[in-house]
């Protein structure tokens, strides 16, 4: 063999790396694979969230008054949604934005989960909300700007209701199965994890959706995940696509803004889906 310059390459071995190390690196337990090789599934007052099925939970941005909130639910039931979301306590950018409607907009979304039989999912903020919400909330959600509140983290821990936690915009795997990790090792195990998005330079979105993540959290923990095409989208018109292209990489299930009146909304009105498009949408998940 010829030698172009300065002899044979010297081969420089790796050493081995440490399996301690290695471990080291990965701060969670509870929410991995390796510490639970088969799929969790949450039980939501019979609705199963993780496993084989595919569960929408579909619903206002906002709880703003009875009729609309018994609307969505009435139209979420007929379309075969599982569970009807509906924020209550709302993080707005602006302190002037809608705030949500709070305990009362709370009883008005137990109201219509009641009367359409559908389990309710809404955001706590603060952990002084926590035992109060979930005495009528069948799942808590805890926001992408909350991913890292701790103390909210840990109180979520000690309720025995299952958390939606959302991914935080500028939050990598790793942090966000920490994130989980907080909940679960206070000894609640239900935690349902969900992809919203994160910001990145793009501003033609309102954030951009990381489906590369569905693959990677499937093999990374057991725990369930969903999908939120609306938040990532912004804009109503890019919600279906995002929706069906989520559907194709394998999370357990989606969660969908829509509203009665998407114009008149008072929060993500943009990336609300009108009615006719929420059931679209829906056909075109079940039926193909
Ligand atoms: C929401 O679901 O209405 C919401 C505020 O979502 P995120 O925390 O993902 O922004
Ligand atoms: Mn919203």
């Amino acid at each position: 063999m010829e030698v172009l310059a300065g002899g044979a390459p010297e081969v420089i071995e790796e050493p081995p790396e440490q399996p301690a190390a290695r471990k080291e690196k990965v701060g969670y337990k509870l929410a991995s694979r390796d510490h639970k090789p088969d799929d969790t599934i949450i039980d939501v007052r019979g609705v199963r969230i993780g496993g084989p099925g595919f569960v929408v939970i579909a619903g206002p941005c906002a709880v703003e008054s009875p009729e609309q909130i018994l609307k969505c639910a009435r139209y979420v039931r007929e379309c075969g949604g599982a569970l009807l979301r509906g924020g209550c306590f709302k993080p707005r950018t602006s302190p002037y934005s809608f705030q949500g409607l709070g305990f009362e907009g709370l009883q008005m979304l137990a109201d219509a989960g009641r009367e359409y039989d559908l389990p309710i999912v809404t955001e706590v903020l603060s952990p002084a909300d926590v035992e109060p919400v979930a005495r009528y909330a069948d799942v808590l959600q805890i926001g992408a700007r909350n991913m890292q509140n701790f103390s909210l983290l840990s109180e979520a821990g000690r309720s025995n209701r299952p958390v939606l936690l959302k991914r935080g915009m500028m939050s990598t795997m790793d942090e966000f199965l920490n994130a989980a990790e907080y909940i679960l090792d206070r000894g609640n195990h239900q935690v349902i994890l969900c992809e919203r998005g994160i910001r990145t330079f793009e501003t033609a979105t309102r954030n951009t959706l990381d489906l590369g993540s569905i693959p990677i959290l499937r093999r990374l923990t057991h725990l369930p995940i969903l999908v939120d095409p609306s938040h990532a989208a912004g804009r109503r018109e890019l919600v279906i696509p995002l929706a069906l292209a989520a559907h194709a990489v394998g999370p357990h299930g989606l969660i969908v803004e829509m509203h009665p009146e998407p114009e008149k909304a008072l929060s993500d009105g943009p990336q609300a889906l009108h009615f006719s498009e929420f059931a679209d949408l829906m056909r075109r998940i079940y039926q193909g």
